[in-house]
């Protein structure tokens, strides 16, 4: 059969029985997407022989692109050896034992302990097992108040979903009733007209307090945010939001979660998010990057301060999943850490790719129809608008951005779209010239948008 006669077998087959997630069932059925066979260094390829820079990352995954052999070779060994066992009933695994040593060194001091969980869904819902248990054990059982922030994103499980912000999964989810939500430090869609970065910053940080005082300090556990939300829209907080966040955390006697399934592994310039903006979580939740997403695997950092009440107490952890620091998944993640442990790939990216990257995103804030570039990073997302003073939008229903997005990607750029913004996440791997392409390919996007929607 030829290529294309595959590809048209396999797109029929997709759309006869596959759901999809995150896709409109009766569009997709219609329409039906494109079919992914092979991937080189940052490269993606549909099986009709379509070649795309990957400017995602896979899914915020991928942070060393799509050649890393180590990992091969390390998870195809362990396949070998021991393919799979669990960590239930006091056994362990050589690779789970030494990816949790290898988290712990390279995490923050006070990170001593690690949960290991398939997905960062469900090492949010570990998050709130942990915190449940935590004020449990203190005898303090009516903290159980969790507080996040309105489009943040958290996963997909019904507690993941809960705590995540997003209007449109509430909607489809009978969740749960004791998350509580504020503003999210948005400047660009959140705040007036006339608020400076700085005083929004501070002025939505502030909500926490407040919500804080109305629910009641005795009865908030923990406050759950991303560095950088990225689903959201790679939404970079202004400089004064972390540090008033990190100060209501230490003032009031609540934990502080850092989603970091995004940022973490490098993506934001650092190891963690945390530690490029300053602040010192409890729990931190990781996933994708930690094996460069070729298996599944996810998990939740433990600080002393909880790790030590969940141990000085008698009594099981009622939680875990099958594949919890599952041997294979264990083996992707310790081979992914040694790669950016033994190379500059995270300080280089930080220092030549990222002020690059940043640097060439931001000259597109001349052209017409972009009304903000914001980045941190290898992180980065620009803003369709028609007026660029009054943020006016180009279209109803994001549906510029939808056809940038998908102008991108007939130019052989995979980037996303959330709302308004077109948003990317190349692999800390890229070289300069190909993030060079990723910005050139963007901009005839971007121009062809604008002819478009006549801008
Ligand atoms: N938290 C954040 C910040 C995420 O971006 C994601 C996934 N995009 C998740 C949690 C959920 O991770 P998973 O899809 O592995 O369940």
């Amino acid at each position: 059969m030829n290529m294309q006669a595959t590809t048209d077998n396999l797109k029929a087959l997709d759309q006869a029985h596959h759901f999809h997630p995150f896709t409109d069932f009766h569009d997709y059925a219609e329409r039906g997407g494109r079919v992914f066979s092979r991937a080189e260094h940052i490269y993606i390829y549909t099986s009709d022989g379509h070649r795309m820079l990957d400017g995602m990352s896979g899914l915020w995954c991928c942070n060393l692109g799509y050649s890393q052999q180590g990992i091969v070779d390390a998870v195809t060994a362990q396949l070998q050896n021991l393919p799979y066992y669990n960590n239930f009933f006091q056994c362990s695994n050589q690779p789970a034992i030494e990816l949790a040593r290898a988290l712990v060194e390279v995490t923050e001091e006070r990170f001593n302990h690690v949960f290991f969980t398939n997905s960062g869904s469900e090492a949010n819902d570990t998050n709130l097992r942990l915190v449940n248990r935590y004020y449990q054990l203190q005898g303090r059982p009516e903290k159980k108040l969790i507080i996040s922030r309105n489009n943040a994103y958290h996963g997909s499980t019904i507690a993941a979903a809960s705590l995540g912000g997003m209007k449109g999964m509430h909607e489809q989810t009978n969740g749960l009733d004791y998350v509580h939500h504020i503003d999210q430090p948005h400047w660009f869609e959140v705040a007036g007209l006339d608020e400076t970065p700085d005083d929004f910053g501070r002025r939505v940080a502030r909500q926490l307090e407040e919500k804080i005082d109305e629910l009641g300090e005795a009865n908030v556990a923990a406050f759950i945010a991303e560095p950088v939300q990225g689903a959201g829209g790679v939404i970079i907080p202004p400089d004064t939001y972390w540090p008033e966040i990190q100060r209501i955390c230490d003032e009031r006697d609540i934990l502080l979660i850092a989603d970091e399934v995004i940022c973490g592994f490098g993506r934001t310039g650092s190891w963690f998010g945390s530690q490029t903006f300053g602040i010192r979580p409890d729990l931190m939740t990781f996933a994708k990057a930690v094996t460069n997403g070729y298996q599944p695997l996810g998990g939740v950092m433990i600080s002393d301060k909880v790790a030590d009440v969940l141990l000085a107490s008698p009594g099981e952890f009622t939680h875990g999943l099958t594949y919890s620091g599952h041997p294979t998944a264990a083996a992707a993640g310790l081979a992914t850490l040694k790669v950016l442990r033994e190379t500059d790939i995270i300080s280089s990216a930080a220092a030549n790719l990222a002020p690059h990257l940043q640097s060439r995103l931001r000259e597109l804030e001349d052209h017409p129809i972009v009304g903000q570039v914001r980045g941190r990073g290898m992180f980065a997302a620009v803003e369709l608008v028609r007026d660029k003073s009054s943020r006016e939008r180009l279209a109803d229903k994001s549906a510029a951005a939808v056809f940038c997005r998908n102008t991108a990607n007939e130019l052989g750029l995979m980037v996303r779209q959330t709302g308004d913004a077109m948003i990317m996440a190349p692999p800390l791997v890229s070289s300069v010239a190909e993030l060079d392409d990723l910005v050139e390919m963007l901009h005839k996007a971007l121009d062809l948008t604008a002819k478009q929607f006549g801008a």
